[in-house]
């Protein structure tokens, strides 16, 4: 490698495995390394982690990313780190030995302890408007919370200030940082719904309801920052932290999602779609969650987060529950060999409908089968059928607020299929960018490290830094998009009915 290259390694530390990508200054993956860790299910619902091997899977994969090309330590300017979100860690001050298995974000353990909550109408508003979520067993309060109650000696250890709390990102910076930093930035922050978004700070209130010290909780600071440097035991060098933020929010910043009215999706098992709302935190009246972006300083940006409960999901039930296909790319050609769905409609409500609508009764639907419906016009259905749910979550977001929709940036596994690509831009009459590098979560981090550094000089120094992009423009007549819309439309609301909770 030549001596003059920048590189950036981005910590990607997800929920089912660690890697480390090495990115160079133009956004080109120069080295990667994945390693998947252990998912312990102690009990129905309950998720858990070993947070001990999250910490040396990632180390691990962080290392050999930098060994297996050759990069010298030195060439390295900067760390920047993603992960999943709301996963929650408690370790002792001084020995850095966790107090219980981290309880991932899954884990629905504390459910009833959220109940309750939903009971006070007026409690749970005021987490919303203080924190930007919804009530949920999700975000890191009740587990938090749960792990004080429930583990032998966690509460005396709280209470003398030697427990520590972190989301993923703060237990790697303190493990990198051999215990010099304990922090998060403002991003993991607004996950853990004990954390004011418009204040800016831990909030009284919900600390003292979830019965949490605050000694136990970590310094909040911007996503581009330099947090610390590594241990020289670490890695072989003193490196600078730079750059924190949750995965979604990273994949935003990794999408060059800068300005108001911005959009990314990931294409995944669901769809994750989040809005850049600028300095505004834009209160949902459709159930969306309010959430910190990415930011470069103590102005922060606040984004709407949406999301799609079954997406990538329809296509692995076409492969696995109807057999239709072999394999998901196989959706593409199959849905390409008719010209459209021939009135069908799919609604994958598996598991019920999310935003806008909001029905955990509904069910999965087909709609407007005739005798010469085939497989190819299922499968096609079921593809579109994403589609026209992003489509109401964007519209749900764009009449939260008044920004003029630009693009959708898109990633993940499905954004692959051009066919859906198409449909999306057609559907939403908006143009489709998909960047050549799919890997923006990771990248986010390292946009985000190199800001910090002086790496990138601006944002828009970023955006010229030579990310390459597919464009997919809209190219439907308007009668046919609005007489496919109004037939999603009616389609949903069958299987409204269908559910008898209307
Ligand atoms: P996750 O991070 O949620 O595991 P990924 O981003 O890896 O998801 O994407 C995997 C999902 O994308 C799967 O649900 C799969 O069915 C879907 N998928 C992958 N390739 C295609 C394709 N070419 N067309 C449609 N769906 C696809």
């Amino acid at each position: 490698m030549s001596k003059d290259s920048t590189y950036i390694l981005s910590l990607d530390q997800g929920t089912t495995s660690s890697r480390a990508i090495l990115f160079d200054k133009g956004g080109n993956i120069v080295s990667m390394a994945q390693q998947e860790f252990e998912q312990i299910y102690p009990k129905s619902g309950w998720v858990e982690q070993n947070a001990r091997e999250i910490w040396s899977s990632e180390l691990s994969v962080a290392t050999q990313c930098i060994n297996r090309v050759g990069v010298d330590i030195t060439d390295i300017n900067s760390i920047g780190i993603t992960n999943q979100r709301e996963t929650t860690i408690c370790w002792n001050k001084n020995t850095g030995e966790p107090v219980y298995h981290a309880i991932c974000w899954q884990c629905r353990r504390t459910a009833d302890m959220i109940d309750e909550i939903k009971k006070d109408i007026d409690f749970s508003e005021y987490i919303t408007n203080t924190t930007g979520l919804i009530p949920d067993a999700y975000f890191s309060a009740s587990k938090l919370s749960w792990i004080l109650a429930n583990v032998d000696g966690a509460r005396e250890l709280a209470e003398s200030g030697n427990l520590l709390f972190g989301t993923v990102d703060t237990w790697l910076i303190w493990n990198l940082t051999k215990g010099k930093v304990h922090a998060t930035d403002y991003s993991n922050a607004s996950r853990t719904m004990l954390y004011d978004i418009n204040k800016l700070d831990w909030d009284d209130k919900l600390l003292s309801y979830f019965n949490i010290p605050r000694c136990m909780m970590p310094e909040v600071k911007p996503s581009s920052y330099i947090y610390g440097k590594t241990d020289t035991s670490v890695l072989g060098a003193e490196l600078p932290i730079a750059g924190v933020a949750g995965d979604q929010q990273s994949a935003l910043f990794g999408q060059c999602c800068f300005e108001p009215g911005d959009v990314k999706n990931t294409y995944g098992t669901g769809s994750f779609i989040l809005m850049n709302t600028g300095h505004e935190a834009v209160k949902s009246e459709h159930g969306l969650l309010t959430t910190i972006a990415a930011s470069t300083s103590d102005e922060v940006d606040y984004a709407l987060e949406g999301s799609v409960f079954v997406a990538g999901a329809a296509i692995q039930w076409l492969r696995d529950g109807l057999e239709a296909i072999k394999s998901a790319p196989e959706s593409e050609w199959l849905a390409k060999s008719v010209a459209d769905s021939d009135g069908v409609y799919v609604v994958p409500a598996f598991t019920g409908l999310g935003a806008p609508y909001w029905n955990p009764y509904a069910r999965g639907s087909i709609f407007g089968v005739t005798r010469g419906t085939t497989k190819a016009h299922l499968v096609r259905a079921t593809l579109e059928s994403i589609a026209y749910q992003t489509n109401d979550v964007i519209n749900a977001m764009m009449s939260d607020c008044n920004n003029e929709l630009k693009s959708i940036k898109v990633d993940g596994g499905a954004s692959a299929n051009d066919m859906l690509m198409q449909f999306q831009a057609d559907i939403t009459d908006t143009d489709v960018v998909r960047p050549t590098c799919v890997e923006t979560t990771a990248l986010g981090a390292a946009y985000l490290a190199g800001l910090a550094t002086g790496v990138y000089k601006s944002k828009e120094d970023i955006k010229a830094s030579g990310v390459k992009f597919a464009t997919f423009a809209p190219a439907m007549p308007k009668e046919d998009r609005d007489s496919k819309l109004s037939g999603w439309k009616k389609a949903v609301k069958a299987a409204i009915y269908w559910s008898g909770e209307e």
